[in-house]
């Protein structure tokens, strides 16, 4: 939807265009700053302004509100991509997939959607063009509750192809919710890269007062370009404030709150990096960047199932869960436990030719069967033990090596991207 008539002529009087700043008084407020691009979700009588501080606001405009023209930037956002010389500056591919940062209010029915591109995302980050020379495609605009393994795959081929290309970095817009899933899927995916792959989510749309799409994207680019770190990470706020990101191990990150901006932690290990005012600090050792040519290994085993353990599952619960799959994850109860009764159905299955993972619900720790009963059972039936790896990232692993090892187990035990800490034999 575009603007209404008269707000159209309003701003067409005053030759106003995405990227000016403009003065408004509304009632008794005044509000300055760069005019943002109008989407099909907006009221037809609200413009959005990017205020200095970094935020948005949507302000409706009634006959009596002033309009007037402050200042014409010389370069006008959408001019960018032109005045960057391609040499000037290093490429950043940017590959959309959708979720909040890419999204706009629907003010019509207040739902949210993934509806924008990844270019007018870039247009609300102008910051970005004086780092860089953006090249930003949409590759998907879905809620990442929608996510398959299939997308993962072709994700990974695109982010490889940048990289051959050349680009100093690739940045993924992503929803939160499945946001490690798709990180760990591209670590093991992707293998030796020679630049960074950064995905970045947002917890408010950009047209909110709040948003962290912008700050998080523009955090990303600036990590990208200015540390020499060629891992598959994931950045996000650090805290509540605009001004702190964490850069996460893509194998090792989860999303712990459901919208808080710092909603996503390392587990078991400290942040990759951590972002602040007084500068970056690198927490752990990590590829350099290089020149190595990508050769993304996406074969996937789908047929993988993740199984939370739950007091009162019964045998043939986690038989039907397995029956057509080829391999299984299990988030059991602290060190890596289910009932005694299950046990026997475990080894079956295994017996059968289904590896079964274990992890641990608890997330924190590493799980440790050797000391009770129920797990040196387990150890006995052949589960594998993955020490402090999350389920999910197990879960993704697993479908991973199934579809490209001989030796799943050896695999699964065998760190490749950062996923777990150590690697400890389990005797019986
Ligand atoms: N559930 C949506 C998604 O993951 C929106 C959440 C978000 O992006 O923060 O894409």
């Amino acid at each position: 939807m575009s603007y209404s008539q008269t707000l159209s002529d309003r701003l067409d009087s005053l030759q106003a265009a995405n990227g000016d700043v403009l003065r408004v008084t509304s009632g008794d407020r005044t509000y300055e700053g760069t005019l943002m691009p109008h989407h099909d979700f907006s009221d037809p009588d609200v413009l959005v302004l990017k205020l200095k501080s970094g935020y948005n606001v949507g302000i409706r405009i009634d006959g009596a509100d002033g309009i007037e023209l402050v200042q014409r930037p010389e370069a006008p956002i959408r001019k960018q991509k032109e005045k960057t010389v391609a040499g000037d500056k290093p490429r950043i591919a940017i590959i959309g997939t959708g979720g909040t940062i890419a999204s706009f209010v629907d003010y019509r029915t207040g739902a949210v959607h993934p509806a924008l591109s990844t270019d007018a995302l870039v247009s609300q980050v102008p910051e970005l063009g004086d780092l860089a020379e953006i090249d930003s495609k949409v590759l998907f605009s879905i809620f990442s509750e929608n996510m398959a393994p299939q997308h993962w795959q072709e994700l990974a081929l695109a982010v490889a192809n940048e990289l051959n290309k050349g680009a100093e970095a690739v940045l993924i817009p992503h929803g939160t919710d499945t946001m490690g899933y798709t990180a760990a899927a591209l670590s093991f995916m992707l293998g030796e890269i020679p630049r960074p792959v950064i995905l970045v989510g947002a917890q408010r749309s950009s047209d909110r007062p709040s948003s962290d799409a912008a700050s998080n994207l523009l955090a990303a680019a600036r990590f990208a370009i200015e540390q020499d770190v060629a891992e598959v990470c994931v950045l996000m706020h650090d805290s509540p404030s605009d001004d702190s990101f964490a850069v996460h191990f893509g194998t090792r990150v989860r999303k712990m709150h459901t919208s808080r901006r710092d909603a996503f932690h390392s587990i078991n290990v400290a942040p990759l990096a951590n972002i602040s005012p007084g500068g970056v600090a690198v927490n752990h050792p990590h590829r350099r960047k290089g020149d190595v040519k990508v050769e993304a290994r996406i074969g996937l085993e789908k047929d993988v199932v993740l199984l939370q353990y739950f007091p009162g599952m019964r045998p043939w619960h986690f038989e039907r869960a397995i029956s057509g799959s080829h391999g299984a994850v299990v988030a059991g109860s602290g060190l890596g436990h289910v009932n005694k009764e299950m046990v026997e159905f475990i080894s079956k299955a295994i017996y059968g030719g289904t590896p079964v993972v274990m992890t641990s619900q608890c997330l924190n720790g590493a799980t440790n069967l050797g000391v009770y009963d129920t797990g040196r059972d387990l150890l006995k039936a052949g589960v594998i033990t993955v020490d402090d790896m999350l389920p999910e990232t197990a879960y993704v692993k697993l479908m991973w090596s199934l579809a490209n090892s001989d030796d799943v187990a050896k695999t699964m035990r065998t760190p490749i991207a950062n996923e777990m800490s150590e690697r400890r034999e389990m005797h019986v």
